[in-house]
């Protein structure tokens, strides 16, 4: 899981029953057929999952930060358990490689961020009152008296009829944006958020910070600065603080020139002294940027800022295999399972201890994606179209081996008919639900849905959907390009434990282990939750790859254009 998020565990705290009883729509549509009476496929071993992430969250194995010794030896680990298994190389070019160019921009600390008005001049202070980076592979980059502009959260929705630009031509100014989506009341009841407007509770992509600095980049801004609220954030302003070292990135052939020059945060006290400065109220413009008919204030301030960058190019790799599909005319169609190999490194001590180990994050979904391969091989036939095995690198960094995978495809895109994603795997003992990340917006559900059924499970939808935790990991980047892509989550309703257990071991980890050195394997656990997850998730992709259509988006998701697009331009109705 990327930082800034507290993870699919604080997920568990408050959940509803969504389809048991019966309640769950059947899958209705045809892409979701149920197959002929389904052949039992093989189970999968929880001990030999054990083993691998034994090996991958060793300390010798120090944490596998990307372009280090961990890589190294993930990377071989990785690929020699796939040889080992006799799956093909999932690279066209005859290896199990993606090469995966990053580029790690540091910012010099000692920058400080200046608001000028007139004779005025307010001088913030690094890391205390903003936080500030570019993705622009540049040694200086700099913002020069460049006008600020409010812009409300910043969002052009055309599927919600709104603009917060109203077509005001922002090329080269800084953009003041709110993090979050506009929490538009609903008409009928003005304390709750209109359901058919951003999701209501739920938090859309344009509530993302990501999307914040893209529209922004999209449209000329020279720089973005975003307000950091802990509420609508999801995280305290520390969560930044401790992230202003250095960041990876993807480059592009221009040295990603069309990002913004700055991306930064602001403390909430600093924007309620810049809009002082602007003889405006904060709090006021914040509650005009909730109607669609705000308009962008600009607030007669300037901004200023040097940053000096450190920048070092690495190569970092996906790791990839492929099962061959045994139907002639479908084996050249593909579903995928994604796992991210890289953690956190070596970093601040915490009792001495400076390796994170990353066993739950993400040792375990990689040995789930190894043991997977194993049970994918010893089927007497292949399924139909071919599986591909991937182990992603740099999602710690901000998704980024997945991305470059979404943007330099090895198989075709349009022919690629799902992603189901491991990051973060249940540890704690069998569960009788399973919880979906995003429930709802494909018909993967019902794939999932019915596996679960057959193991006498139920699904669960995300109960923090306003965290936004669908945009948070690597599936997301396949959905961005239309592939209906699957967020499981460990469920919380452990058997033969009484009430609250799951509830409790989740919190447990995300307070003591998220993100620390002490994710390390731990005596207590109990594999055969992650065997029971694993299993059901090799019943979706198997599903997937035997089924006579394609599964769908649905109707009205942010992704489901781009796919009908896509299928279109592939000639695929299937
Ligand atoms: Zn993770």
């Amino acid at each position: 899981m990327t930082r800034q998020s507290l993870g699919p565990f604080a997920l568990l705290l408050a959940l509803f029953p969504l389809a048991c009883g019966g309640s769950a729509p059947a899958p209705a549509t045809r892409s979701a057929a149920t197959p002929a009476a389904e052949a039992p496929l093989p189970a999968i071993d929880g001990n030999a999952v054990l083993q691998h992430i034994k090996v991958l969250a060793s300390d010798e194995y120090q944490g596998r930060f990307p372009g280090t010794k961990g890589e190294d030896l993930s990377v071989a680990y990785i690929q020699q358990q796939f040889q080992d298994l006799g799956l093909a190389p999932g690279n066209t070019d005859g290896t199990y490689i993606q090469h995966v160019p990053l580029v790690g921009i540091t910012p010099d600390p000692s920058a400080s961020l200046v608001f000028r008005k007139g004779s005025h001049v307010d001088r913030l202070k690094f890391k205390d009152d903003f936080v500030a980076s570019t993705r622009r592979v540049k040694p200086t980059v700099s913002l020069d008296n460049s006008s600020l502009v409010f812009v409300g959260y910043g969002v052009q929705a055309p599927e919600y009829h709104w603009d917060d630009y109203k077509g005001m031509d922002v090329k080269g100014k800084t953009l003041v944006m709110l993090v979050g989506d506009p929490p538009v009341p609903d008409p009928n009841d003005p304390a709750k958020l209109d359901p058919k407007m951003f999701g209501g509770p739920a938090m859309t992509y344009y509530g993302r910070w990501t999307y914040k600095y893209e529209i922004g980049a999209k449209l000329g801004a020279a720089g973005v600065i975003i307000v950091h609220e802990t509420g609508p954030a999801g995280y305290p302003f520390s969560v930044l603080q401790s992230s202003t070292g250095e960041a990876f990135t993807l480059e592009t052939p221009d040295g990603n020139m069309n990002r913004a020059a700055i991306e930064s945060w602001i403390t909430r006290d600093q924007a309620v002294k810049l809009f002082k400065m602007a003889g405006k109220d904060f709090d006021a413009l914040k509650a005009a940027a909730v109607k669609p008919d705000f308009k962008p204030v600009p607030l007669g301030v300037t901004a200023s800022i040097t940053l000096h960058n450190t920048i070092r190019r690495i190569q970092s790799r996906n790791v990839i295999a492929k099962l061959e599909g045994s139907d002639p005319a479908l084996k050249d169609e593909y579903v995928i399972y994604t796992a991210h190999w890289d953690h956190l490194g070596i970093g601040p001590a915490v009792n001495g201890d400076d390796i994170y180990n990353g066993a739950v994050d993400n040792a375990s979904g990689v040995a789930g994606l190894i043991e997977l391969a194993r049970a994918f091989k010893q089927l007497p036939t292949p399924p139909k179209r071919s599986i591909l095995f991937m182990a992603v690198t740099a999602e710690e960094q901000g998704l980024l081996g997945s991305e470059y995978y979404a943007t330099h495809p090895i198989y075709p895109l349009a022919k690629t008919l799902a992603d189901i994603n491991m990051d973060a795997m249940n540890v704690w003992g069998k569960t009788k639900d399973l919880t979906i990340v995003g429930l709802g917006n494909s018909q993967l559900d019902d794939y999932a849905r019915r596996a679960a059924a057959a193991q006498g499970r139920v699904l669960r939808p995300d109960p923090t959907p306003e965290k936004g935790f669908y945009y948070r990991s690597d599936h997301f980047n396949f959905a961005k390009v239309g592939v209906p892509a699957l967020d499981p989550d460990s469920g919380v309703d452990y058997v033969g434990k009484p009430d609250g257990y799951g509830t409790k071991v989740h919190d447990d980890y995300i307070a003591h282990d998220y993100h620390q050195p002490s994710d390390q394997v731990k005596p207590d656990w109990d594999m055969s939750g992650e065997a029971q997850d694993l299993e059901l998730l090799m019943r979706v992709g198997y599903d997937v790859a035997q089924a006579s259509s394609y599964p769908q988006w649905t109707p009205g998701t942010e992704f489901a254009a781009i796919r009908a697009a896509q299928l279109k331009a592939a000639g695929i109705s299937r």
